[in-house]
């Protein structure tokens, strides 16, 4: 392991900000750090970049233990929400920075700069300043101003929070490109969930403090292993009488229980459009949503309510209108887990001779 963080916690006053956390990271990984706001994510960077020290619990880079190791030694690259470029500087003395205060040989700093400018697209610009550059622009210098003294990890808080959507977007993809050039083992902290699923080769969620779950954006979507991380990710629905719903009568431990239940899990349109018609519960559409790319369906099935998508190529749904509703599968959520269970109705209905 690269990077390993061993029962870290940390208390502000009697705030526990961040409680026995324990991972492992990979050289040459780029990880999604993602949780909601306030969840301890930006106070982990911290304390593996050595801004802030644990209370308890031990960090290691390379099998080293860091802990004692000040943070201008650890050969750690950050990179900050805003911007935090030094104003009085160009581009190139910006992007220089770290290797003038090591004092490097002149030309081996012209070397690098160059190397950068080239690597974040931005030359040409070396002699802008600050003010002279858009927001995606400074934080490709903030960028290329870490990765100057060669750090063996980059650290990046929220860096596109502070940019608008679509240049955000195609700075995911460029800074993902950019990491897998370099091979720098990388921990990228968002609260975007789209953004972590984009960017990330693993994700580590984390909420009040605690790791919820680590592994590939497609194992956890698919996967959730707490209640939690089955409502962070993705688009869910709340089921509070998940027992009430066609296929799943007769479960036992969904008495009393919640649900989870994502629109891609949920079929709705008229009979003829439903796979296992036998399966589906009859429901009334309450409100139709057009979401761009598709419609989302808000439907009303027994006492429980379940979003849907549905393609701009089927027929219209109105509001008002009775519809089938399957429910291919849910998550049942107790308090530690999210057990998938799937409707145990859905039989081939029988071949149709014509
Ligand atoms: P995130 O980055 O996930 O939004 P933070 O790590 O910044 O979360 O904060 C986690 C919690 O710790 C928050 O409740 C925050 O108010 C608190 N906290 C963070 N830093 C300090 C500090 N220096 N002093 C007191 N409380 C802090
Ligand atoms: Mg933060």
């Amino acid at each position: 392991m690269h990077i390993e963080v061993k029962h870290v916690s940390k208390t502000f006053g009697t705030h526990k900000a961040v409680s026995d956390v324990s991972f492992g990271i990979e050289r040459g990984k780029l990880i999604g750090l993602l949780g909601p706001s306030g969840g301890g994510k930006s106070t982990l960077l911290r304390i593996l970049a050595g801004l802030e020290s644990p209370d308890s619990g031990d960090v290691y880079i390379n099998g080293k233990r860091v802990n004692d190791v000040p943070p201008q030694q650890r050969g750690i690259g950050f990179v900050f929400q805003n911007y935090a470029l030094f104003k009085h500087m160009n581009v190139y003395d910006n992007i220089a920075f770290g290797l003038t205060i090591r004092k490097a040989d002149k030309k081996e700093i012209t070397a690098r700069v160059e190397e950068l400018l080239d690597l974040t697209g931005l030359r040409g610009f070396e002699r802008r300043y600050p003010h002279q550059l858009s927001g995606g622009q400074r934080q490709r210098v903030a960028f290329a101003r870490a990765l100057a003294p060669r750090p063996e990890l980059l650290l990046l808080d929220e860096p596109f929070a502070a940019i608008d959507a679509k240049v955000r977007k195609e700075l995911r993809t460029w800074l993902k490109q950019l990491i897998a050039t370099i091979g720098i083992t990388s921990v990228f902290v968002t609260h975007d969930q789209d953004e972590a699923v984009e960017v990330a080769d693993e994700m580590l969620i984390v909420q009040q403090g605690r790791l919820e779950q680590q592994g590939p954006p497609l194992a956890v979507y698919t996967a959730p292993q707490t209640a939690f991380v089955a409502s962070f990710i993705g688009h869910s629905s709340v089921i509070e009488k998940p027992q009430l719903l066609r296929g799943f009568e007769h479960r036992a431990e969904l008495n009393g229980g919640r649900a989870i239940i994502r629109p891609e899990f949920v079929e709705v349109g008229r009979e003829r459009e439903i796979a296992y018609p036998s399966a589906a519960a009859k429901g009334t559409i309450r409100h139709v949503f057009f979401r761009g790319a598709h419609l989302e369906l808000d439907v009303q099935v027994g006492d429980n309510r379940v979003s849907a998508y549905r393609s701009l190529d089927q027929e219209p749904l109105k509001p008002g209108e009775e519809v089938y509703v399957l429910i291919h599968r849910l998550y049942h959520i107790t308090d530690q887990s999210a057990v998938m269970l799937e409707n145990p109705l859905k039989v081939d209905p029988l071949p149709v001779h014509i």
